[in-house]
């Protein structure tokens, strides 16, 4: 079993887009409001004292749409400042990066996941649930600034819907051929959306790496930050291909990750909300960090058997509560 060393770290639920593949569709999504977030001053709390001396060192800030975040840039710097971070990295929907991506860079984050899911601005606005002026091209100017400013690795992520965007997939690979992009495509899951889900389902990474070989040929690679995606490259490309397929694989031999809600829920898998504890409340009553690291190490150890079995009842269709924009994915 994987030791768990990895937190990723919700820091508001709220996005600025409303993928078809993420968010319920017509249905109002609560969010987490003022005083129930937890405040950057807080989240850094919590790792200096829980989850850095339990030998975590490897963060992620996600969200919903974490630029949103006005204290991104210093939450950055904080946790990039510390001695114990090896890795720290960011997810966003790209959006609001020509701005930000220089600041952010400058605050000590290397590493950055955008997502990515057309080429085609009329599909691209359609999966990410926008009505007026098109914001894929500037989407594309946010991810041109990451690139131009230096971020490395910078991995493009698409979510491969049957009939939306699976038309895309040689295109969207290409985008490896002369940057050091690295295009990863995830399995849609069903998380968020089951109505989309249930009548479109989904594409396994097979049969995309089948199509790509087919194309150009494919050969195995590596990358940082590989977690759970299978890499491999098209001959003589700059950058790589990832499949990440939590659909069609169990990975949850491999799984080292805990996730952090923006309400200061800590979840022991994606899938499962039963055994999530909660460390806002006792973190504002004052309880020491004894305590608030017993808290944790009782997680850690039921995590292994939560894994499979939530795999085993999870991806087979029942309904999950929160979508990854709450849980942050
Ligand atoms: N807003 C940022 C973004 O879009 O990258 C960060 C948060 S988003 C929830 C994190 C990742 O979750 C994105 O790569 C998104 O594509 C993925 N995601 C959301 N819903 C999904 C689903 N139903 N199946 C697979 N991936 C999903
Ligand atoms: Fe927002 Fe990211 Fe979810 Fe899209 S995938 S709705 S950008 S949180």
């Amino acid at each position: 079993m994987n030791q768990v060393d990895y937190l990723r770290i919700s820091i508001l639920d709220r996005c600025n887009f409303r993928c078809q593949y993420c968010m319920p569709e017509g249905e109002k999504l609560k969010y987490i409001l003022g005083e129930e977030l937890l405040t950057t001053t807080e989240i850094v709390t919590l790792l200096k004292q829980i989850f850095i001396p339990l030998g975590f060192s490897k963060f992620r800030l996600t969200g919903g749409e974490p630029l949103l975040h006005p204290g991104v840039v210093n939450l950055v710097r904080e946790i990039a400042s510390l001695p114990e971070t090896e890795d720290l990295s960011l997810s966003t929907n790209g959006f609001l990066l020509a701005d930000l991506a220089r600041d952010l860079y400058d605050a000590g984050l290397r590493r950055i996941n955008i997502s990515l899911d057309s080429l085609n601005p009329q599909t691209f606005d359609k999966i990410i649930g926008n009505r007026g002026r098109s914001l894929w091209q500037q989407t594309w100017q946010g991810i041109e600034a990451a690139y131009e400013v230096g971020f490395d690795p910078l991995k493009l992520n698409v979510v491969v819907i049957p009939g939306i965007n699976d038309r895309e997939i040689l295109d969207l690979a290409a985008l490896s051929i002369d940057r050091n992009w690295h295009v990863r495509f995830i399995e849609f899951m069903p998380i968020g959306n089951m109505n989309l889900f249930q009548d479109r389902a989904w594409i396994s990474s097979e049969e995309l790496r089948q199509q790509i070989k087919g194309k150009w040929g494919l050969v195995e690679s590596k990358i940082k930050g590989n977690g759970p995606a299978d890499v491999f490259k098209i001959p003589s490309a700059k950058g790589t291909i990832g499949f990440i397929s939590q659909m069609s694989e169990c990975f949850c031999d491999r799984c080292n990750r805990l996730r952090l809600s923006a309400d200061g829920w800590l979840r022991p898998c994606l899938l499962n909300q039963d055994n999530q504890i909660d460390l806002k409340t006792p973190l504002r009553q004052g309880l020491n960090r004894e305590q608030l690291q017993e808290k944790v190490k009782g997680l850690l150890a039921i995590k292994p058997e939560i894994n499979f079995k939530q795999r085993e009842s999870g991806t087979s269709g029942s309904s999950y509560h929160r979508t990854m924009s709450q849980i942050g994915g």
